[in-house]
């Protein structure tokens, strides 16, 4: 569900502008292979035919990622000396999105702007690292007949907590309480699981009054 326009691009080194399409819209959570070449950085990188030189065109893209609950809108990295101006457009665009794609897509879902690809690229490479460790804490958690309590995937990035939590099952479900006690257990099989031993200590410490919201959706 990707898509690509026609623009015209404009070399830095001054050559003739040329026709060339680029990316416009990329799902994150339907095409691995864009989302792979986003994170290389390489996503809309052209060559100029006259010189050879690479470089990015003057055209924004817009990322969305619904499981991740991740919308992200990329401005060429020039447009940052006019963020205001731009953070405006961001507003404007997420409102006719949200018409053509539908109110319920796109729910809970705050835009985010970025100016250039790299930063973009960082975050999707932390959220991989957290997926990885996910995957091992999951693996763990099953063999120790732990339940799991899925995590609103923005939250758990803005706040930099796991996007899934164990906990002991019981009859009151996921509390602090089971969670705590699953991290615990958690932990004592794999120490070095270091998003879960950092939140387990944020417990302990008493910085959690409640459970982080849920995730709106299923994986
Ligand atoms: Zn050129």
């Amino acid at each position: 569900m990707a898509f690509k326009g026609l623009i015209e691009a404009v070399c830095p080194k001054g050559c003739e502008p040329f026709e060339t399409e680029v990316w416009s819209f990329v799902r994150g959570d339907k095409d691995a292979e864009l989302r792979e070449i986003l994170v290389a950085q390489e996503l809309n990188l052209l060559l100029c035919p006259q010189c050879g030189t690479a470089f990015f065109p003057e055209a924004p893209v817009v990322y969305l990622d619904s499981a991740a609950e991740l919308l992200a809108f990329v401005f060429p990295a020039s447009y940052r000396e006019r963020e205001e101006y731009w953070r405006g457009k961001m507003g404007a665009d997420f409102a006719a999105m949200r018409q053509a794609l539908g109110e319920r897509a796109l729910v809970d879902m705050e835009p985010r702007i970025f100016f250039g690809f790299e930063e973009l690229s960082r975050l999707l490479e932390e959220d991989d690292y957290q997926g990885e460790e996910r995957e091992v804490m999951e693996f763990i958690a099953r063999d120790l007949g732990l339940s799991l309590y899925s995590v609103s995937p923005s939250y758990a990035r803005n706040n930099r907590i796991p996007s899934s939590l164990p906990f002991v099952p019981g009859s009151a479900g996921a509390t602090l309480a089971s969670v705590a006690a699953g991290l615990e257990k958690l932990l004592g099989v794999n120490a070095h699981l270091e998003s879960y031993g950092a939140f387990f200590e944020a417990l302990r410490r008493g910085r959690h009054k409640k459970l982080p919201p849920s995730a709106a959706r299923g994986r």
